[in-house]
């Protein structure tokens, strides 16, 4: 693919701000290039925000709605071989990143998107994706032959503020529908982004009201992949019963929803064959739902490679 419009002046400034604590260059001396007006502001603001931590902190769980925490993980996922942390564009000020992991076989490699962060205020799977990475790292065969691209905060500004809607209250999940019109400005970030890419397998990271007893899904028509994912993952975590709706249930912590302009349902339309979001009880303690999210959408991977062929070599 190409990376015309991902290979932003912003990454190298933010590598050289780890090692060096050279002075950045004042925005007006910033070369002039279109994408500038909204790389700079960005950049000063992980400048300001960025401290590398060591390792035993970056190993704990993300904290909730911590801007300042992400951006530190950011910056430390992207001294890690095998991983680059790009910016797509930014609303008013805040980046929205890209993650990528690119597979490292030879062969023809599915695309895997993992999303997170739509609603500001379910900053579980923002921490989560930090939790899968870490993961996916431990399963060289996954790593292999998938591409792994993650928007880890799709809303930064209701991330920041724990606010479910972007700053003009908008629900993001809802305004994704592709004949929309003027698209929301977090929606026209990603949205090129998306249109350019075929992926194989999307998960979109959220979590439900606290009166959901379980951890559950929301799909179309991915009963062959969810059946055997969500078993293997109820054997160690709660799984939605009863309580669904206005979700309908379809098997244990497996529903189907009506489409309503959410990312799901935009990437589905888009040709994407499998999409799921992922849904988190909010009841349960954060650190606990976000490893149970986790999880979750590891098992989900882990049964999409095994659909695939794709298997733990020893
Ligand atoms: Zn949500």
């Amino acid at each position: 693919m190409s990376t015309r419009i991902l290979n932003l002046p912003f990454l190298s400034n933010f590598r050289s701000s780890e090692t060096s604590a050279a002075p950045s260059k004042p925005v007006t001396e910033l070369p002039q290039n279109p994408l500038d007006r909204f790389e700079s502001a960005p950049n000063r603001l992980w400048r300001r925000m960025f401290t590398p931590v060591g390792r035993s902190q970056s190993q704990q769980i993300l904290p909730q709605n911590d801007l300042a925490s992400l951006y530190t993980r950011l910056g430390n996922l992207n001294r890690e071989s095998g991983v680059e942390v790009k910016t797509l564009g930014s609303v008013d000020d805040l980046p929205i990143h890209l993650i990528e992991m690119r597979g490292t076989s030879s062969a023809a490699k599915k695309n895997v998107l993992i999303c997170a962060g739509v609603h500001g205020n379910e900053p579980s799977g923002v921490s989560a994706v930090f939790e899968l990475i870490s993961e996916l790292r431990t399963k060289p065969h996954l790593g292999e032959n998938f591409n792994f691209y993650i928007l880890p905060c799709v809303n930064p500004h209701g991330f920041k503020a724990g606010e479910r809607r972007n700053p003009k209250d908008v629900d993001l999940n809802r305004a994704f529908a592709i004949d929309g019109g003027q698209p929301e400005a977090e929606i026209a970030v990603v949205k090129p982004f998306m249109e350019k890419m075929s992926f194989d397998l999307v998960l979109d990271l959220h979590s439900a009201l606290p009166k959901r007893n379980g951890y559950f899904v929301l799909h179309r028509s991915d009963l062959d992949l969810l059946k055997p994912a969500m078993q293997n993952f109820a054997q160690d975590w709660p799984v939605l019963s009863n309580g669904s709706k206005p979700y309908k249930e379809e098997a244990p912590g497996i529903c189907t929803s009506k489409p309503k302009g959410t990312l799901k349902d935009y990437l589905a339309e888009s040709g994407c064959p499998h999409v799921v979001t992922l849904e988190a009880p909010r009841a349960m303690e954060f650190n606990q739902r976000v490893r149970g999210l986790s999880r979750l959408a590891g098992s989900i991977i882990d049964q999409f490679a095994l659909l695939n062929g794709v298997k733990e070599t020893s």
